[in-house]
């Protein structure tokens, strides 16, 4: 039992709560490695996903100071997901086990060390699941299960009430990096690679200090991501829709059949300028899904890279 563990935190503009997460964290590496349950040389690795406040300052002042605070610069803001992955491919290289967390600490870092219990039962994979959401916003909390529902309905694999929180063990994350794809949604991409998992269970508190990095656009891009990288229904429901619109056509033109057998045909305008509305509608409707997917087609084809470290401040 003397695995290196990497405590693996994206920080975007978080110069507010970071260094109390430091403290933190460290507190409880420490505990840890007096507890002999991971080897001396584990560290915190702190990605600076393209900060514009003084994150990156207060992460090179942490790692001056202890050997233990590891920083990584990203050249610029690319998105948690980015940012995340980013720090687990440096961490694999360099560490057995990796815990990602986000940097507000509102996932229960007591928790971090019942995770490293399961790896050593033998876990490749442990998730870190929600108890209840009572801390979050009524919207926040509606949105996010209803999210996991229409996942879950599309065929995509998820795990409820889980977001990034997780223990990952350097064969995992060997696994992790076969995957090629530029439109990252991990929390769908996990689940895929198989191996033994293991759950533990805690309260998500409320953001120590300044703001929510997350803002609703944000969040409504990764839900996009998580069905349209997943999930290919969206694509057949469009064609379901042309179905059910096909026979509305044909109740209609029965309808039209028989008002022009009656002599009523001027009395179709109403009727008819609705339809084109409505026929416009799906299939604007249609052509924006088909170009979802055609957009990430032309994304993945080019095989960009995801992120690029600018600097790197290890032992
Ligand atoms: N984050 C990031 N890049 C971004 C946005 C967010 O690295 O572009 C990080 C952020 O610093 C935090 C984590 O992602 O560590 C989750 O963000 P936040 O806690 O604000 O999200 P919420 O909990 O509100 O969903
Ligand atoms: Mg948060």
């Amino acid at each position: 039992m003397n695995e290196v563990l990497a405590i693996v935190v994206p920080c975007y503009n978080e110069e507010e709560v970071l260094p109390d997460s430091i403290s933190i964290l460290k507190g409880v590496l420490n505990e840890m490695k007096a507890a002999h349950s991971i080897n001396e040389k584990s560290f915190i690795l702190l990605v600076d996903d393209g900060s514009r406040d003084r994150t990156w300052e207060i992460i090179k002042e942490n790692h001056d100071k202890s050997d233990d605070v590891w920083g990584q610069k990203l050249s610029r803001n690319c998105g948690h997901q980015s940012a995340l992955l980013s720090g687990l491919m440096t961490a694999k290289d360099r560490a057995d086990i990796s815990i990602s967390i986000d940097a507000d600490l509102q996932d229960d870092v007591r928790v971090i060390s019942e995770m490293v219990d399961k790896y050593h039962e033998g876990c490749e994979i442990v998730y870190g699941i929600r108890g209840s959401r009572k801390k979050d916003s009524f919207f926040k909390r509606s949105t996010a299960q209803g999210f996991y529902k229409l996942l879950s309905s599309m065929g995509v694999k998820t795990i409820y009430n889980h977001a990034d929180f997780r223990l990952m063990s350097k064969k995992a994350l060997e696994e992790l990096s076969q995957y090629h794809e530029s439109n990252l949604y991990l929390r769908g991409l996990i689940p895929l690679l198989g191996l033994k998992t293991g759950e533990v269970v805690y309260e998500r508190g409320e953001r120590k200090a300044g703001e929510s990095k997350y803002p609703l656009k944000k969040m409504l891009a990764l839900a996009v991501n998580g069905i349209t990288s997943f999930s290919t229904e969206p694509i057949k429901m469009v064609l379901r829709t042309g179905v059910l619109v096909l026979f509305v056509c044909l109740a209609a033109a029965i309808y039209a059949f028989i008002s022009y057998l009656s002599g009523n045909v001027e009395k179709g305008w109403t009727s008819l300028i609705l339809s084109i509305w409505f026929l416009g509608g799906v299939q604007l409707i249609a052509i924006g899904v088909i170009g979802e997917y055609i957009g990430k087609i032309y994304s993945e084809s080019k095989h960009r890279p995801l992120y690029h470290i600018e600097e790197l401040l290890d032992k």
